[in-house]
């Protein structure tokens, strides 16, 4: 299985903030590279550098050895990949890798329906922003058999610095859950401890130089904390990808029968935005319901 790593025709499905970035580097390596998206026109900038546009899925499966999906929520994955003019059908023999995050339970009918038609498949969600994503520094988090994990570390290499097979089929996207908990409470802590420094009368830019470099430190406060006190509430990450995010890892506690303290309320909170009809914000635009009563 070498060629599918040094002349793997890939195929890329999803081309927003993150997969835009992902599909780019892979199109560097010099692969071979089919892409396809809803909205035709997020492909445009990948065409210019030489990949192929898909009028659908199955279009991108029939001329693929590997196919990543970057979209967004399950039921997008459901269609992409179980669709009719979906990969499974239309792929041959190929490695199937779901980059959007997603449910641990469907990752595992993937991986089994993948299975059934001659495909290998694994859940490889990701983390480390829009930032990680431009500068191919992305944590990635795999579920799957160890021989799918082994041919697809190679290409998960041009995307990634930090790639770690957790498992089985689904041990991706429950990885990912586990990350979206601990941001959940990361980010209230950033946007309290910004709202507080303002209160206070202090200079956001000299906080962040000086709480960011000590043991509060870490990507919420340095990367969203930053665009905070830029005022800039552009989408890194939508809020509404984050209640989707939190809807899963909520979900798959109450069944462990853990409780969430932290991500129910980032939850209520978030959803009192999106209520609003902020849902298209970034996550960092949360710092405007803790300012909303000042
Ligand atoms: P995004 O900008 O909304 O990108 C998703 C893309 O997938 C959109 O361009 C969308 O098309 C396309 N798409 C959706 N359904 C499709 C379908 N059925 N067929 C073809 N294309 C389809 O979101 P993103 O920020 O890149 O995030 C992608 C995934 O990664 C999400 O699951 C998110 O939770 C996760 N994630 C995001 C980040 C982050 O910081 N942004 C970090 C880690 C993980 P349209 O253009 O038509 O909407």
């Amino acid at each position: 299985m070498n060629d599918i790593t040094s002349k793997a025709r890939i195929g890329f499905i999803g081309l927003g903030i993150m997969g835009q970035h992902m599909a780019a580097h892979l199109l560097v390596a010099g692969h071979p590279l089919a892409v396809y998206n809803r909205s035709p026109d997020k492909a445009a900038a990948l065409v210019a550098k030489g990949a192929v546009a898909c009028a659908n899925p199955a279009q991108v499966a029939q001329q693929s050895d590997v196919i990543i999906t970057m979209v967004g929520y399950p039921s997008d994955v459901e269609q992409v990949w179980l669709g009719a003019e979906g990969i499974i059908a239309h792929a041959r023999h190929a490695l199937l890798i779901d980059m959007t995050t997603s449910s641990p339970a469907l990752a595992k009918r993937l991986a089994e329906e993948s299975a059934k038609a001659g495909h290998q498949a694994i859940d490889a969600p990701v983390s480390g922003g829009d930032v990680g994503a431009r500068d191919a520094k992305l944590s990635i988090m795999v579920g799957g058999e160890a021989s799918a994990f082994d041919k697809a570390l190679p290409i998960l290499q041009l995307m990634g610095a930090n790639i770690v097979h957790m498992g089985g089929a689904g041990a991706g996207q429950h990885t990912k859950m586990s990350n979206q908990i601990v941001i959940a409470s990361s980010i209230m802590g950033v946007c309290e401890g910004l709202a507080y420094a303002k209160g206070a009368g202090l200079d956001s830019a000299a906080l962040l130089q000086c709480i960011g470099g000590g043991a509060a430190g870490g990507f919420q406060l340095n990367v969203m904390g930053a665009r905070i006190a830029k005022g800039d509430f552009a989408p890194g990450f939508f809020i509404e990808h984050f209640l989707k995010d939190l809807g899963i890892a909520l979900a798959e506690a109450e069944n462990m029968g853990i409780d969430l303290p932290g991500a129910s309320l980032a939850r209520k909170l978030y959803n009192e935005m999106a209520d609003k009809g902020q849902g298209r914000l970034g996550t960092q635009a949360l710092f405007q319901l803790y300012m909303a009563g000042v």
